[in-house]
Protein backbone atom coordinates (compact mmCIF):
# COMPACT_ATOMS: atom_id res chain seq x y z
CA UNK A 1 0.00 0.00 0.00
CA UNK A 2 1.10 3.54 -0.91
CA UNK A 3 0.12 6.45 2.12
CA UNK A 4 -0.13 9.50 0.51
CA UNK A 5 -0.41 12.89 3.64
CA UNK A 6 -1.14 16.45 2.57
CA UNK A 7 -3.10 19.02 1.55
CA UNK A 8 -6.60 19.67 -0.91
CA UNK A 9 -7.50 23.01 -1.69
CA UNK A 10 -10.44 24.45 -4.27
CA UNK A 11 -8.46 26.30 -6.44
CA UNK A 12 -10.53 29.40 -7.88
CA UNK A 13 -9.03 30.29 -10.76
CA UNK A 14 -9.71 33.57 -12.54
CA UNK A 15 -8.15 34.85 -15.92
CA UNK A 16 -7.33 39.00 -16.95
CA UNK A 17 -5.55 40.52 -19.54
CA UNK A 18 -3.73 42.15 -16.97
CA UNK A 19 -3.86 41.98 -12.80
CA UNK A 20 -5.80 44.11 -11.04
CA UNK A 21 -3.96 46.40 -8.62
CA UNK A 22 -4.52 47.42 -4.96
CA UNK A 23 -8.18 49.24 -5.27
CA UNK A 24 -9.16 48.17 -8.40
CA UNK A 25 -12.16 45.68 -9.74
CA UNK A 26 -11.58 43.58 -12.95
CA UNK A 27 -13.84 41.18 -14.82
CA UNK A 28 -12.41 38.25 -15.55
CA UNK A 29 -11.83 36.48 -19.14
CA UNK A 30 -12.38 33.28 -17.60
CA UNK A 31 -13.26 31.59 -14.23
CA UNK A 32 -12.65 27.83 -13.12
CA UNK A 33 -12.94 25.63 -10.16
CA UNK A 34 -10.20 22.74 -9.93
CA UNK A 35 -9.43 20.23 -7.63
CA UNK A 36 -6.34 20.90 -6.73
CA UNK A 37 -3.84 21.09 -3.65
CA UNK A 38 0.20 19.18 -3.76
CA UNK A 39 -1.20 16.30 -1.50
CA UNK A 40 -4.85 15.30 -3.39
CA UNK A 41 -2.59 15.86 -6.43
CA UNK A 42 -0.04 13.12 -5.71
CA UNK A 43 -2.95 11.16 -4.84
CA UNK A 44 -4.59 10.95 -7.60
CA UNK A 45 -1.98 10.31 -9.69
CA UNK A 46 -0.79 6.72 -7.34
CA UNK A 47 -4.29 6.09 -7.65
CA UNK A 48 -4.60 6.68 -11.11
CA UNK A 49 -1.21 4.98 -12.32
CA UNK A 50 -1.32 2.12 -10.07
CA UNK A 51 -2.64 -1.66 -10.78
CA UNK A 52 -4.07 -4.31 -9.92
CA UNK A 53 -5.00 -4.94 -6.30
CA UNK A 54 -2.20 -2.00 -5.41
CA UNK A 55 -3.78 0.42 -2.48
CA UNK A 56 -3.44 4.05 -2.00
CA UNK A 57 -4.64 5.63 1.17
CA UNK A 58 -5.10 9.52 1.29
CA UNK A 59 -4.99 11.32 4.96
CA UNK A 60 -6.47 14.47 4.29
CA UNK A 61 -8.74 17.04 5.89
CA UNK A 62 -11.40 18.58 4.12
CA UNK A 63 -14.29 20.88 5.46
CA UNK A 64 -18.02 19.45 5.50
CA UNK A 65 -18.76 21.31 2.61
CA UNK A 66 -19.82 20.97 -1.46
CA UNK A 67 -16.44 21.17 -2.88
CA UNK A 68 -15.20 19.16 0.14
CA UNK A 69 -18.02 16.53 -0.96
CA UNK A 70 -17.21 16.51 -4.80
CA UNK A 71 -13.28 16.03 -4.09
CA UNK A 72 -14.27 13.08 -1.53
CA UNK A 73 -17.14 11.61 -4.35
CA UNK A 74 -13.95 11.85 -7.08
CA UNK A 75 -10.97 10.66 -5.26
CA UNK A 76 -13.54 7.45 -3.88
CA UNK A 77 -14.17 6.91 -8.01
CA UNK A 78 -9.82 7.16 -8.35
CA UNK A 79 -10.33 4.17 -5.52
CA UNK A 80 -8.42 5.64 -3.00
CA UNK A 81 -9.11 4.28 0.16
CA UNK A 82 -11.99 6.39 2.57
CA UNK A 83 -10.37 5.54 5.86
CA UNK A 84 -7.56 8.69 5.84
CA UNK A 85 -10.37 11.11 4.69
CA UNK A 86 -11.37 13.52 7.35
CA UNK A 87 -14.46 16.00 7.20
CA UNK A 88 -13.83 18.64 9.85
CA UNK A 89 -17.26 20.43 11.36
CA UNK A 90 -17.35 24.26 10.75
CA UNK A 91 -14.12 24.50 8.59
CA UNK A 92 -13.73 25.21 4.97
CA UNK A 93 -11.96 22.77 2.51
CA UNK A 94 -8.78 24.58 1.74
CA UNK A 95 -9.07 27.28 -0.86
CA UNK A 96 -6.19 28.81 -3.05
CA UNK A 97 -7.72 32.03 -5.26
CA UNK A 98 -5.51 32.38 -7.79
CA UNK A 99 -5.30 35.41 -10.61
CA UNK A 100 -3.73 34.84 -13.98
CA UNK A 101 -2.78 37.20 -15.97
CA UNK A 102 -2.17 36.71 -20.14
CA UNK A 103 1.56 37.49 -19.49
CA UNK A 104 1.61 33.99 -17.64
CA UNK A 105 2.07 36.62 -14.02
CA UNK A 106 -0.09 35.24 -11.19
CA UNK A 107 -1.09 36.41 -7.54
CA UNK A 108 -2.50 33.31 -5.74
CA UNK A 109 -3.79 33.65 -1.85
CA UNK A 110 -4.32 30.67 0.37
CA UNK A 111 -6.69 29.81 3.15
CA UNK A 112 -5.72 26.58 4.56
CA UNK A 113 -8.42 25.64 6.12
CA UNK A 114 -8.89 22.30 6.96
CA UNK A 115 -5.75 21.38 5.83
CA UNK A 116 -3.84 23.14 8.88
CA UNK A 117 -6.46 21.21 11.31
CA UNK A 118 -4.52 18.29 10.29
CA UNK A 119 -2.02 18.25 13.07
CA UNK A 120 0.00 15.32 15.23
CA UNK A 121 -2.24 13.89 16.94
CA UNK A 122 -5.22 13.66 14.15
CA UNK A 123 -2.39 11.62 12.25
CA UNK A 124 -1.94 9.48 15.09
CA UNK A 125 -5.91 8.41 14.57
CA UNK A 126 -4.58 6.84 11.39
CA UNK A 127 -1.86 5.01 12.58
CA UNK A 128 -3.70 1.43 10.83
CA UNK A 129 -3.05 2.94 7.13
CA UNK A 130 0.79 3.59 8.42
CA UNK A 131 1.03 0.23 9.54
CA UNK A 132 -0.35 -1.39 6.09
CA UNK A 133 2.17 1.17 3.66
CA UNK A 134 5.23 0.28 2.13
CA UNK A 135 5.97 3.92 0.62
CA UNK A 136 5.16 7.14 3.10
CA UNK A 137 4.84 10.25 -0.01
CA UNK A 138 4.45 13.41 1.74
CA UNK A 139 4.78 17.21 0.90
CA UNK A 140 5.19 20.50 2.68
CA UNK A 141 1.87 22.13 2.45
CA UNK A 142 0.54 20.54 5.61
CA UNK A 143 1.75 22.15 8.95
CA UNK A 144 5.55 21.75 9.52
CA UNK A 145 5.08 19.63 13.18
CA UNK A 146 2.58 16.68 11.37
CA UNK A 147 5.10 16.21 8.41
CA UNK A 148 8.35 15.39 11.02
CA UNK A 149 5.86 13.45 12.88
CA UNK A 150 4.72 11.45 9.58
CA UNK A 151 8.43 11.32 8.61
CA UNK A 152 9.69 10.10 11.59
CA UNK A 153 6.89 6.97 12.53
CA UNK A 154 6.80 5.89 9.10
CA UNK A 155 10.76 5.73 9.29
CA UNK A 156 10.22 3.70 12.88
CA UNK A 157 8.10 1.12 10.95
CA UNK A 158 10.34 0.61 8.15
CA UNK A 159 8.01 2.63 5.28
CA UNK A 160 10.07 3.91 2.23
CA UNK A 161 10.04 7.51 2.74
CA UNK A 162 9.29 10.22 -0.29
CA UNK A 163 9.26 13.64 0.53
CA UNK A 164 8.72 16.34 -2.52
CA UNK A 165 9.87 19.67 -0.56
CA UNK A 166 7.17 21.97 -1.96
CA UNK A 167 6.47 24.63 -1.71
CA UNK A 168 10.30 25.87 -1.76
CA UNK A 169 11.23 26.59 1.82
CA UNK A 170 14.73 27.65 2.80
CA UNK A 171 13.89 26.50 6.51
CA UNK A 172 15.94 24.22 8.76
CA UNK A 173 14.86 20.81 7.22
CA UNK A 174 16.25 18.77 10.32
CA UNK A 175 13.73 15.99 9.52
CA UNK A 176 15.94 15.08 6.27
CA UNK A 177 17.45 12.19 8.45
CA UNK A 178 14.24 10.54 8.34
CA UNK A 179 13.43 11.06 4.65
CA UNK A 180 14.87 8.43 1.94
CA UNK A 181 13.85 9.46 -1.27
CA UNK A 182 13.76 13.79 -2.16
CA UNK A 183 12.19 15.23 -5.22
CA UNK A 184 12.25 18.82 -5.56
CA UNK A 185 12.26 21.19 -8.73
CA UNK A 186 14.67 23.45 -9.71
CA UNK A 187 13.63 26.31 -7.59
CA UNK A 188 13.04 24.13 -4.52
CA UNK A 189 16.39 22.88 -4.89
CA UNK A 190 17.56 26.08 -4.46
CA UNK A 191 15.70 27.34 -1.88
CA UNK A 192 16.98 23.83 0.06
CA UNK A 193 20.75 23.92 -0.30
CA UNK A 194 21.63 27.16 -1.61
CA UNK A 195 22.90 25.93 -4.94
CA UNK A 196 21.34 27.78 -8.12
CA UNK A 197 20.13 24.92 -10.23
CA UNK A 198 19.44 25.02 -13.97
CA UNK A 199 21.09 22.12 -15.28
CA UNK A 200 22.61 18.72 -14.72
CA UNK A 201 26.05 19.97 -13.31
CA UNK A 202 24.32 22.16 -10.44
CA UNK A 203 21.78 19.53 -10.14
CA UNK A 204 24.76 16.87 -9.29
CA UNK A 205 26.37 19.71 -6.68
CA UNK A 206 22.56 20.11 -5.05
CA UNK A 207 22.30 16.52 -4.73
CA UNK A 208 25.19 16.14 -2.85
CA UNK A 209 24.47 18.63 -0.22
CA UNK A 210 21.28 16.49 0.39
CA UNK A 211 23.19 13.33 0.48
CA UNK A 212 25.04 15.02 3.20
CA UNK A 213 22.24 15.66 5.36
CA UNK A 214 21.36 11.97 5.22
CA UNK A 215 19.26 11.55 1.94
CA UNK A 216 20.05 8.68 -0.18
CA UNK A 217 18.33 9.09 -3.24
CA UNK A 218 18.13 12.55 -4.44
CA UNK A 219 15.66 13.27 -8.04
CA UNK A 220 15.79 16.64 -9.19
CA UNK A 221 13.06 17.36 -11.29
CA UNK A 222 14.15 19.82 -14.39
CA UNK A 223 10.73 20.91 -16.20
CA UNK A 224 11.13 20.13 -19.74
CA UNK A 225 14.66 18.69 -19.54
CA UNK A 226 13.22 16.09 -17.21
CA UNK A 227 14.95 14.41 -14.31
CA UNK A 228 18.64 14.63 -12.36
CA UNK A 229 18.88 11.23 -10.49
CA UNK A 230 21.91 10.60 -7.71
CA UNK A 231 21.43 7.60 -6.01
CA UNK A 232 23.27 4.43 -5.09
CA UNK A 233 22.35 2.21 -8.21
CA UNK A 234 22.53 5.38 -10.70
CA UNK A 235 23.63 8.71 -11.17
CA UNK A 236 22.34 10.72 -14.45
CA UNK A 237 19.71 12.63 -16.59
CA UNK A 238 16.43 11.01 -17.76
CA UNK A 239 15.41 13.40 -20.37
CA UNK A 240 11.79 14.43 -20.62
CA UNK A 241 9.56 13.22 -23.38
CA UNK A 242 8.73 15.83 -26.00
CA UNK A 243 5.22 17.20 -25.79
CA UNK A 244 3.35 20.11 -26.90
CA UNK A 245 3.08 21.47 -23.04
CA UNK A 246 0.06 23.72 -22.49
CA UNK A 247 -0.52 23.87 -19.10
CA UNK A 248 2.53 22.75 -16.39
CA UNK A 249 0.35 22.89 -13.03
CA UNK A 250 0.00 19.25 -11.60
CA UNK A 251 3.63 18.47 -13.78
CA UNK A 252 5.31 17.68 -10.16
CA UNK A 253 2.70 16.27 -8.02
CA UNK A 254 2.06 13.54 -11.13
CA UNK A 255 5.62 12.94 -11.47
CA UNK A 256 6.06 12.24 -7.43
CA UNK A 257 2.89 9.76 -7.66
CA UNK A 258 4.34 8.08 -10.67
CA UNK A 259 7.58 7.74 -9.00
CA UNK A 260 6.06 6.23 -6.31
CA UNK A 261 3.96 3.55 -8.33
CA UNK A 262 6.96 2.51 -10.19
CA UNK A 263 9.17 2.17 -6.98
CA UNK A 264 6.35 -0.43 -5.42
CA UNK A 265 5.92 -2.25 -8.41
CA UNK A 266 9.90 -3.09 -7.83
CA UNK A 267 11.00 -0.54 -10.94
CA UNK A 268 14.49 0.56 -10.54
CA UNK A 269 14.90 4.46 -9.92
CA UNK A 270 16.21 5.07 -13.62
CA UNK A 271 13.05 2.77 -14.80
CA UNK A 272 10.35 4.77 -11.99
CA UNK A 273 12.18 8.07 -13.14
CA UNK A 274 11.41 7.05 -16.78
CA UNK A 275 8.05 6.34 -15.90
CA UNK A 276 7.39 9.02 -14.15
CA UNK A 277 8.48 11.76 -16.72
CA UNK A 278 6.00 9.57 -19.29
CA UNK A 279 3.26 10.15 -16.63
CA UNK A 280 3.78 14.02 -16.76
CA UNK A 281 4.13 14.45 -20.27
CA UNK A 282 0.63 13.74 -20.63
CA UNK A 283 -0.03 16.01 -17.74
CA UNK A 284 1.48 19.07 -19.06
CA UNK A 285 -0.75 18.75 -22.63
CA UNK A 286 -3.74 19.01 -20.56
CA UNK A 287 -5.21 21.86 -18.56
CA UNK A 288 -6.00 21.85 -14.68
CA UNK A 289 -5.12 20.18 -11.90
CA UNK A 290 -6.25 16.87 -10.70
CA UNK A 291 -8.59 16.50 -13.63
CA UNK A 292 -4.76 17.07 -15.79
CA UNK A 293 -3.76 13.57 -14.48
CA UNK A 294 -3.26 10.53 -16.41
CA UNK A 295 -4.42 7.15 -15.96
CA UNK A 296 -2.37 4.18 -16.47
CA UNK A 297 -3.38 2.83 -19.86
CA UNK A 298 -2.85 6.24 -21.31
CA UNK A 299 0.87 6.11 -19.89
CA UNK A 300 1.64 2.68 -21.52
CA UNK A 301 -0.06 3.86 -24.65
P1 LIG B 1 7.06 21.28 -10.94
O1 LIG B 1 5.80 21.08 -11.69
O2 LIG B 1 7.03 20.76 -9.55
O3 LIG B 1 7.65 22.67 -11.06
P2 LIG B 1 8.86 20.39 -13.06
O4 LIG B 1 8.53 21.63 -13.81
O5 LIG B 1 10.30 20.09 -12.87
O6 LIG B 1 8.15 20.32 -11.64
O7 LIG B 1 8.17 19.18 -13.84
C1 LIG B 1 8.09 17.88 -13.30
C2 LIG B 1 8.25 16.86 -14.41
O8 LIG B 1 7.19 17.05 -15.37
C3 LIG B 1 9.54 16.98 -15.20
O9 LIG B 1 10.59 16.26 -14.58
C4 LIG B 1 9.13 16.36 -16.54
O10 LIG B 1 9.16 14.94 -16.47
C5 LIG B 1 7.67 16.79 -16.67
N1 LIG B 1 7.55 18.03 -17.46
C6 LIG B 1 7.42 19.29 -17.01
N2 LIG B 1 7.36 20.17 -18.02
C7 LIG B 1 7.45 19.45 -19.17
C8 LIG B 1 7.45 19.76 -20.57
N3 LIG B 1 7.33 21.04 -21.01
N4 LIG B 1 7.56 18.73 -21.45
C9 LIG B 1 7.66 17.45 -21.03
N5 LIG B 1 7.67 17.09 -19.74
C10 LIG B 1 7.57 18.07 -18.81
Amino acid sequence: QILVIGSANADHVMNFEYLPVPGQTLMSRAYRLEHGGKGANQAVACARLCQGDAEVAFICHLGQDSVGNDMRTSWLKDSIKAEGITQVANMNTGTALIFVGDNGENSIGIAAGANAHLTPSELEKHYALFANAQFLLIQLETPMETVQHALQTAKRLGITTVLNPAPATSQELDYLKWVDIITPNETEAEALTGIEVNNEEDAELAAQWLHQQGVATVVITLGSKGAFISSAGFTGLIPALTVQAIDTVAAGDTFNGALVVGLSEGMSIAAAVGFANAASAITVTREGAQRAIPYRHEVQR
